[in-house]
């Protein structure tokens, strides 16, 4: 049977099963600690890496300075099988970790593709041979500071943050908030607008450069496995080598993030729905009411069927290995997908009865988490706005569109 329409090949299939048999042995039974906060995400996040070898690169970047190839990206391997392969297992990886704990893997994500993957994407050879490695293994923590108390929505004309020249260095005041890791962060990129230019760029900063603090983690509807907070920039001296590659001077690189964060944000998505939707179809297919299988009721199967129907176009965008990597269809996979995870959760808890109300219950939880994923990386109003200015304003719509249906 084919479930969700989309063929794995072999090898992609021992790579799901094998992310999938250590996060049920690793990851599960960890949950109820990581979500009342008694253990942190971080030791796992950690393991994980070290375990499923997924930071084969870092011993080359400290030893090389992460030199860009062509394309320019920083990596050993470069013939487009193995980056095929690569792109699919983050992929799988994203969804084998969110089926478990999407809360999990925010924190990792943040800190290993945000944080980490900007300052190898855009970074000096120096800059990523000091804190790519370290961040790539799990050694340190890294967050991603865009948003401000005042500047969510409207990030960059708002910010407040801004960055001073004096001599070697820039000084850094302002503070930063929502940030996925925060509390206990140890390498931050902190988005601030240059005091005399007003361009806005990327500076890595250090946890213990005197000047910065954060706050308490803040107390959450769901995500709770991971940590998020204020951070505060007082007077901080950050040495001029430290700013992102020293100068991205327009705003592209963060657009370019952003897009590869709503792409990540829609497989969390994706990845939560498809539980809940497992989790709702097997307790439909053994909960007896009436003398028999609600699922026998056509009522309930019409919550199943548009449920599947939502998974399966959704695993059609997740899976999408031809991908532009485009800002207008990272946005449209982002707002699709994102309301189809509160969707579906929402009809797991309905199919499960009051059973799917009770902390208990996995689809609970998952719904509460799911409708981060419409508010994170930009709203879906933001979403919206974003597709529309590109479809009337700057005619990528047409040209994305083109390109798919040559494809
Ligand atoms: C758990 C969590 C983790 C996060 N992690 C990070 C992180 O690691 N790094 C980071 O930088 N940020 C992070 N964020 C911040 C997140 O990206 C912002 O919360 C989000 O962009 C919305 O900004 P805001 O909360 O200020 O809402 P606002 O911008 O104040 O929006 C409030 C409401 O107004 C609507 N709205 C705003 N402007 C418009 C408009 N022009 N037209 C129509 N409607 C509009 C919005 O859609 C929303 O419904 C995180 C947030 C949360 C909750």
């Amino acid at each position: 049977m084919a479930v969700y329409d989309v063929q794995l090949s072999e090898m992609e299939c021992g790579i799901r099963d094998q992310f999938r048999k250590y996060m049920e042995n690793e990851l599960k039974p960890l949950t109820e600690q990581l979500e009342s906060q008694e253990i942190l995400p971080f030791p796992f996040i950690k393991k994980m890496v070290a375990d499923l070898g997924l930071a084969p690169d870092a011993d080359w970047l400290e030893e090389t300075g992460g030199v860009k190839r062509g394309n320019g990206s920083a990596g050993p391997a470069d013939d487009e099988e193995t980056r095929q392969i690569v792109a699919f297992a983050g992929n799988q990886l994203t969804i084998e970790i969110s089926r478990i704990n999407p809360g999990v893997c925010s924190s990792w994500g943040v800190s290993v593709g945000l944080c980490a993957g900007n300052i190898r994407k855009h970074g000096t050879p120096e800059q990523i041979q000091k804190y790519v490695p370290s961040l790539s293994r799990g050694d340190k923590i890294g967050c991603w500071c865009l948003t401000e108390p005042g500047a969510g929505s409207d990030a960059f004309a708002s910010m407040r943050t801004t960055a001073k020249k004096d001599g070697d260095s820039y000084i850094l005041n302002g503070s930063k908030t929502f940030i996925t890791n925060g509390p206990y962060g140890e390498l931050f990129l902190v988005y601030a607008k240059d005091a005399d230019s007003g361009a806005i760029q990327a500076y890595i900063v250090e946890r213990e450069w005197e000047g910065v603090s954060t706050g308490e983690p803040f107390h959450k509807m769901g995500m709770k496995s991971s940590p998020t907070g204020e951070v505060f920039f007082d007077d901080v001296k950050v040495p001029a080598d430290n700013l992102l590659g020293l100068g991205v001077k327009d705003r592209d690189h963060v657009r370019k993030s952003l897009a590869g964060e709503r792409l990540g944000i829609a497989t969390i998505s994706y990845a939560l729905a498809e539980k809940a939707f497992e989790i709702a179809l097997e307790y439909a297919k053994t909960r007896e009411q009436g003398g028999q299988p609600i699922s026998n009721y056509q009522l309930v199967q019409e919550r199943l069927v548009r449920m599947y129907v939502d998974i399966s176009n959704s695993r059609r965008i997740v899976y999408n290995k031809q991908h532009t990597g485009s800002v207008i269809d990272a946005c449209a996979a982002k707002l699709y997908v994102a309301e189809v995870g509160s969707r579906v959760t929402q009809q797991a808890i309905h199919i499960l009865g009051g059973y799917g109300y009770i902390a208990e219950y996995e689809v609970e939880r998952l719904a509460r988490d799911a409708k981060l994923l419409e508010l994170g990386g930009g709203t879906t109003e933001i979403q919206i706005l974003t597709i529309a200015r590109h479809l009337l304003n700057e005619n990528v719509g047409v040209q994305t569109f083109e390109m798919h249906r040559v494809s």
